[in-house]
């Protein structure tokens, strides 16, 4: 069931792999861009879980919109408005004691939006939004299948990473990366891989 106690572990699950991963989003964003992707996520996700500590949500999307607001008061770079602007987006679609999964095709599908809205990337910018984009794409097409969230959230978490894993190849069009130029190719977008993991962390939280 998708209550506040399942935003609560989707959040708890992030912050812990993004935990275990700071060391690895750095190295990332150390070759093609400036190296602060893990300690900016760190930052925010600690920051997260510190205002979320007695903070009592009725919904969901009480408590993800909160998420927003403190990544984005926390999170200096372009990392933070982003993923600040995505939780915003996916808590005010959930804003039910009890979302359905539909509405939580529609809160994902608001996320991307809002990536998009802020930072006009396109697939195959090499960003965010090539992990993003495919997992959503994924999910969807699991819940047109007849796939419970359970199952659409796996497939999205399988794509997201996919999709992270594919923008080594791509040239980055956005964010300090397309300062590069072709230098850029041949390394795997750090927020790309961060996405992953967010899909990753709700795909634990919906099992
Ligand atoms: P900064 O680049 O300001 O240091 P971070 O290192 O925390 O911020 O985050 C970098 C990541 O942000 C990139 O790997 C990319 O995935 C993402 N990003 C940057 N610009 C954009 C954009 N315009 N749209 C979507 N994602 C972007
Ligand atoms: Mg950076
Ligand atoms: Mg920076």
């Amino acid at each position: 069931m998708m209550n506040t106690a399942w935003a609560m572990a989707w959040m708890q699950a992030l912050a812990a792999s993004i935990e275990e991963q700071t060391d690895y989003l750095t190295q990332l964003d150390s070759a093609i861009g400036d190296a602060d992707h893990g300690a900016n996520m760190r930052r925010g996700f600690a920051a997260v879980l510190t205002a979320l500590n007695g903070f009592s949500a009725e919904t969901p999307g009480d408590l993800l919109i909160k998420v927003g607001g403190t990544l984005i008061s926390s999170v200096g770079g372009a990392s933070g408005p982003l993923y600040g602007s995505a939780f915003r987006a996916i808590g005010k679609a959930l804003r039910q004691p009890s979302p359905s999964d539909e509405q939580l095709r529609t809160a994902l599908a608001d996320g991307l939006a809002a990536i998009q809205k802020l930072g006009a990337a396109v697939p195959g910018d090499k960003t965010m939004v090539d992990a993003y984009a495919p997992a959503l794409a994924a999910f969807e097409e699991a819940l047109k299948q007849g796939g419970t969230a359970a199952a659409a959230t796996e497939r999205a978490a399988d794509a997201a990473e996919e999709g992270a894993r594919a923008t080594a190849s791509l040239q980055a069009r956005k964010g300090r990366a397309s300062y590069l130029g072709p230098r850029s190719v041949g390394h795997q977008d750090p927020g790309a891989t961060s996405t992953a993991l967010m899909f990753r962390a709700l795909a634990k939280a919906t099992a």
